[in-house]
């Protein structure tokens, strides 16, 4: 009886410290408002990278002709050829190749890795059945997606920073990207140019905004989670009188490293930052992506079961990192049996907790919905901080000095991608009330969050045509 007490205590401590109200949202958004200020004052000016990336024009569906993708970004690349008819509503058919890269080249060298991909590259070109005259006399061009940190150098170019996800090419750090894989493809004997180097979230920008021209920024929710916007290039201090044809760039933020101290935090949090390879890093991220709020939880039911012996004999599996994965949370979340039949099968079978009485399935789902509506709420934060430094959020933004009533709201979209706010639907609903909540509703009805399909590889052939050097 007292035993059960300590655990209820456990959850209100929880819910406690991980209160996300409007007020507290609010702090959340002026605090990225202000950072993403700060960021593109100076580089190093803030925890926001706010990395330029010299994309001024974005499509808008009247572009032409046959494009190529390669989307290198995990243990797979995938490669795309897109025709583009000239209209939106034409076509926009796609051809796909997907293959692993070999453990062995992840960990080789440069030239082993992009000689891999520019062979599969050409193969997958000759295996192109109509080849039509424009080919033939014009060089084909390619986008190229590279989700590893690039310090970008034009819109076709780049260097590394430094790789993650299992790669460790070290020759690599600091060359210049596009450069290296043009040369493979000479060596292949392949003739084709990189018209476009590209963030995967930049790929969302462009495939959303060729789609729907009222687009204006792009938000990741996966595994990771990122952000990009588009910004006037005159609030781009750091790029020191640049221009473009347009007046705008788009900024890729690297939001995942998004910190303020009105981010509600608990000793779950800390502990887990702590564990990590990278503490003190990504920490907006550790908050909301599908990497880790599963395991946010897990770190609650242990301390549960340490209060307690509701979940007597203790599992060791429970111990294990990273044991819980996050669609197991949604599955829990949104289990609607009864009985909570489906977080009694879960807990029997990926934790070895035979047999959780109903009231404690109860409390796992309590758990699961408290961590998944901060984090979504936390994105809708983000989400409207960015609507705040481009004039977006109703208020006029900084130039305009109307009241909010007679300032009129255009139609705003934000393009969005990835599983967590795809396929996890308590995740969505929490971060579209939040939205509202922040907002208002007379401004959050111009707000639209717009799910795009496959940005990362459609995007990157899509910023090809818009730098294509066929006009
Ligand atoms: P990426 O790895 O490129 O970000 P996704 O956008 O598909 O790919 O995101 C995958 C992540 O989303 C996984 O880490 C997983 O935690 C989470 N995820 C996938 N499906 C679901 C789901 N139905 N509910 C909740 N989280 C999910």
């Amino acid at each position: 009886r007292r035993k059960w007490s300590r655990v209820v205590g456990v959850l209100k401590d929880l819910e406690q410290s991980c209160e996300t109200t409007v007020g507290r949202l609010r702090q959340v958004v002026d605090a990225m408002a202000v950072e993403m200020h700060a960021g593109l004052a100076s580089d190093g000016g803030s925890k926001l990278k706010m990395l330029l990336t010299f994309v001024d024009k974005l499509p808008s569906g009247s572009e032409k002709g046959t494009y190529y993708a390669l989307d290198l970004g995990g243990t797979n690349f995938r490669v795309l050829r897109v025709k583009l008819g000239g209209t939106r509503s034409s076509t926009l058919e796609h051809d796909v190749c997907r293959q692993a890269i070999p453990q062995d080249l992840m960990t080789g060298t440069s030239e082993d890795l992009f000689d891999f991909i520019a062979s599969s590259l050409k193969e997958f070109v000759e295996r192109e059945r109509d080849v039509s005259k424009l080919s033939l006399d014009r060089r084909r061009e390619l986008g190229f997606t590279f989700s590893f940190p690039v310090k970008q150098i034009s819109v076709s170019s780049g260097t590394l920073l430094k790789w993650t996800k299992g790669f460790a090419i070290e020759d690599m750090v600091g060359r210049e990207i596009a450069g290296c894989l043009e040369k493979a493809m000479t060596r292949k004997g392949l003739n084709m140019r990189v018209a476009a180097l590209v963030n995967d979230s930049v790929g969302t920008l462009s495939l959303g905004h060729y789609h729907d021209t009222d687009t204006v920024a792009a938000v990741i929710i996966g595994t990771g989670t990122n952000a990009c916007y588009l910004e006037r290039i005159d609030a781009i201090i750091k790029s020191q009188g640049l221009l473009t044809a347009s007046g705008g760039m788009v900024v890729n933020m690297e939001w995942g490293n998004f910190w303020s101290s009105h981010l509600p935090r608990t000793v779950y949090d800390i502990e887990l930052d702590a564990d990590s390879p990278n503490p003190n890093d990504q920490g907006f991220e550790k908050l909301i992506s599908g990497m880790y709020l599963g395991d946010v939880v897990r770190r609650v039911i242990v301390r549960m079961s340490k209060e307690s012996d509701i979940f007597e004999p203790i599992s060791s599996k429970l111990s294990m990192p990273f044991i819980l994965r996050t669609p197991l949370i949604a599955a829990m979340h949104e289990d609607d049996t009864p009985d909570l039949e489906e977080v009694g099968s879960i807990l029997r079978d990926n934790l070895e907790i035979p047999d959780a009485p109903l009231k404690v399935r109860k409390l796992i789902v309590k758990v699961c919905d408290v961590v998944t509506r901060r984090a979504a709420r936390l994105a809708a934060a983000g989400i409207v901080g960015i609507l705040k430094k481009i004039g977006r959020d109703g208020s006029g933004g900084i130039t305009g000095g109307r009241s909010r009533s007679d300032h009129r709201m255009r139609r705003t979209v934000v393009a969005m991608e990835g599983s967590l706010y795809t396929g996890y639907t308590m995740f969505r609903e929490y971060l579209h009330e939040a939205l509202t909540e922040i907002l208002g509703e007379d401004i959050a009805q111009h707000v639209v969050l717009k799910v795009t399909e496959d940005g990362s590889a459609m995007g990157a052939a899509l910023q090809a045509a818009a730098y294509s050097s066929y006009p």
